[in-house]
């Protein structure tokens, strides 16, 4: 079965999505940086192994030590599994990513959801960005498209319907998000001939 690895700072809906996916009961708004090994469910009927990484990011009061050890623990997951992976979502919440992202920029550091994206691309793993909570969102296409600027995506973002999948894991909105990782799961039987 194809590994589907889910990573994302806490609070942005992670295991309401990863819920609606697997039917497993996720603690919801615990503490953050508590999950620090992944865990590993059915996500089914895709045949997909749904991964549960451990939250990464601000995780407000968390020691900064405790916080680079989750952060080293995920790198080294992904390095070591690379191979076997078809794709990392990376979750974020579609309301606030752009001025997190910003704010992070103008600070002069790599933001974390930028940083991630990039790594999972250098290590060979699909990135797809699932953008949950656009029920909040209005100017839906607006924000999606300045997501793909901060990514290095060329506007617009529905080129790039495999890579961002906006979503409402609460509404159980997620067809974007099986789309394309189905999309991803095609693709990688195709070379595999
Ligand atoms: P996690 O920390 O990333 O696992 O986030 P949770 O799944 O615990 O969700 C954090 C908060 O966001 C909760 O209050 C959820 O009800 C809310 N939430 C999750 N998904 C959505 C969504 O699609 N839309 C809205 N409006 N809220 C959501």
């Amino acid at each position: 079965d194809a590994e589907v690895v889910f990573v994302g700072r806490s609070n942005v809906g992670k295991s309401t999505l990863m819920r609606q996916l697997t039917g497993h009961q996720f603690s919801t708004g615990g503490k953050p940086g508590v999950t620090r090994r992944p865990n590993h469910y059915d996500w089914a009927p895709e045949s997909f192994v749904l991964t549960d990484l451990p939250g990464f990011g601000f995780m407000e009061g968390v020691p900064e030590e405790r916080r680079e050890r989750i952060k080293t623990d995920i790198v080294r997951y992904l390095e070591t599994h690379a191979d076997d992976i078809l794709v990392g979502v990376l979750v974020v919440d579609g309301k606030s990513v752009v001025d997190i992202i910003d704010r992070h920029a103008e600070r002069g550091e790599i933001p974390h959801d930028v940083e991630l994206f990039h790594f999972l691309e250098e290590l060979g793993i699909p990135p797809v960005v699932a953008v949950n909570k656009m029920d909040k969102v209005d100017d839906r296409d607006e924000r999606l498209n300045e997501l793909c600027e901060r990514l290095g995506l060329l506007p617009p973002w529905q080129q790039w319907r495999d890579t961002i999948a906006p979503i409402s894991a609460k509404r159980g909105n997620v067809d974007a998000l099986t789309d394309a990782v189905r999309t991803h799961l095609h693709e990688a039987k195709r070379d595999d001939l």
